[in-house]
């Protein structure tokens, strides 16, 4: 296969040639998110990353099933296995029914993933919808002798599981190195070691979402739905599985675990992770004040933002990185990609009233290989940035009227943009603009129809007025043997 693709496994710590399991099918999962508040540039980045790969596989042509779940019931605060679940804490304080918290963050997050042109998913779970599915995992697991009941509860015996199988392979962190980082159990918890987590918890009497089970009413562990649901709808094992770096450890690891031990094998091929947001150097984190919802960035309405930013630009600020880097936000990081954005979508535009020359000293073909090196580079899309914005170069030298292009060229230079700006990157033309300049370059084409007949009937008065009114609006109109050309000043 010519320039095959390369991403990077965080399995095995290093850039692997993507082969799919059941080609041309491929079965993509990212963890989607909690839906207990707005959703903010975390959630946009690792969505965008993920729509990227999606758009970019189906690009290559491969059938996608891209799964991203809901998390809307067992997500207990600080990712830990005690506290309150963040939904139900929600509820609680806003005096709401849990499933009216999911509803309206749920909605909430579909705009803002609208807006950054995040496509949906083919199937997106709930986690509250797939209970049973997850109760016969923990069977299994039960079953295979890798998990205990105390009190109602259901938790998974990490070095039980350890003696067995590696546990940590993802994260490349070791049981005994974890325990020595971890306080001593207190007498309160039902866990044989610290490092064990919850596949089942039993509810207690104040809490809402729990359901009956063989252990006791009550609700599934985290990481639990992950597992059930990506084997439910894309099979074990799958192709690729992704999320933020932040759901590395200990989620990600305890998906393997779960289905090694409940199905015995490995349930991904190939593991990819997006790096974080900071924000002016710093974490961003509700406490700090740093914490910046993507309604609040398209508004405008934060003390640390300058001025608003319109979804497109954010969208642009986060593929100007790479999805390993870290990205920082900062007002200037924004601008500069508004004013970037501005000129590749200037260019696109006037790239639709250019008109080819013979023969031409233009040559796309180098730069359709490095825009796809990119991208084939573990979805470099910093990189192919950098290529579109050469072309963008080109399409303003030929405006200017220092280059020409053949119509052969002009055709690929097109494609080259809607295939790599608009299908890959999932970059739009604002809609009235892209109409705007369609429609003006149909009416200067008519008006210079009818001063061709003028002129064919000697009519020179007509001919020169329109002429005229052309030039006055930036048409600079050039008569040739054989028909006219007009191009914009
Ligand atoms: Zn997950």
């Amino acid at each position: 296969m010519k320039n095959p693709l390369f991403i990077y496994n965080t399995l095995h710590r290093k850039k692997e040639q993507f082969i799919p399991l059941n080609p041309p099918f491929v079965g993509l999962y990212s963890c989607g998110p909690t839906v207990y508040g707005d959703a903010h540039l975390g959630h946009a980045r690792q969505a965008i990353t993920f729509d990227v790969l999606f758009r970019y596989l189906q690009y290559l042509g491969y059938k996608v099933r891209y799964v991203r779940n809901i998390t809307d019931v067992g997500h207990l605060e600080n990712d830990a296995d005690e506290g309150e679940d963040k939904i139900q804490k929600k509820a609680r304080l806003e005096d709401l029914e849990p499933m009216e918290v999911v509803q309206h963050y749920m909605n909430a997050y579909h705009h803002n993933m609208s807006q950054l042109n995040v496509l949906p998913p083919s199937i997106e779970p709930r986690a509250s919808g797939h209970i049973i599915e997850q109760q016969l995992l923990v069977k299994k697991i039960l079953e295979n002798g890798y998990a205990y009941i105390n009190n109602g509860s259901v938790y998974f015996d990490v070095l039980k599981y350890n003696k067995k199988y590696p546990y940590g392979i993802l994260s490349g962190r070791k049981p005994e190195d974890l325990l020595s980082n971890t306080r001593s159990l207190d007498g309160q918890t039902e866990k044989k070691n610290p490092l064990d987590f919850a596949l089942w918890k039993k509810a207690d009497p104040a809490h809402i979402m729990k359901w009956p089970s063989d252990w006791s009413e009550g609700y599934p562990g985290w990481h639990l739905e992950c597992s059930a649901m990506s084997t439910k709808y894309l099979g074990q094992p799958f192709d690729i599985h992704g999320g933020g770096m932040d759901l590395l450890f200990p989620h990600h690891e305890c998906e393997i675990a779960q289905s090694v031990a409940g199905y015995g094998n490995e349930p991904v091929k190939y593991w990819m992770h997006n790096n974080l947001i900071t924000i002016n150097g710093q974490k961003m984190g509700r406490s700090l004040g740093n914490f910046i919802t993507l309604d609040q960035l398209f508004s405008g309405d934060h003390e640390l933002l300058q001025q608003a930013y319109s979804p497109a630009v954010v969208r642009f600020f986060i593929l100007q990185a790479h999805y390993r880097s870290t990205l920082d936000f900062s007002n200037e990081a924004l601008i500069s990609s508004e004013k970037g954005l501005q000129r590749l979508l200037s260019a696109w535009v006037l790239l639709k009233t250019i008109k080819p020359s013979v023969p031409g000293d233009f040559n796309v073909e180098e730069l359709e290989e490095k825009c796809a090196g990119a991208m084939n580079d573990d979805l470099n899309t910093s990189l192919l940035i950098g290529h579109l914005f050469e072309a963008v170069k080109f399409v303003n030298t030929i405006v200017a009227g220092s280059a020409s292009v053949s119509e052969d060229q002009l055709d690929r230079l097109k494609k080259l943009f809607d295939d790599y700006a608009g299908k890959i990157l999932g970059l739009e033309i604002p809609e009235v603009a892209a109409a705007g300049q369609e429609k003006s370059s149909e009416l200067i084409d008519l008006l210079l129809k009818v001063r061709t007949e003028a002129k064919a009937k000697k009519d020179w008065e007509t001919s020169d007025k329109i002429r005229d009114a052309l030039q006055e609006l930036g048409v600079v109109i050039k008569d040739r043997k054989d028909g006219v050309d007009w191009e914009w000043k």
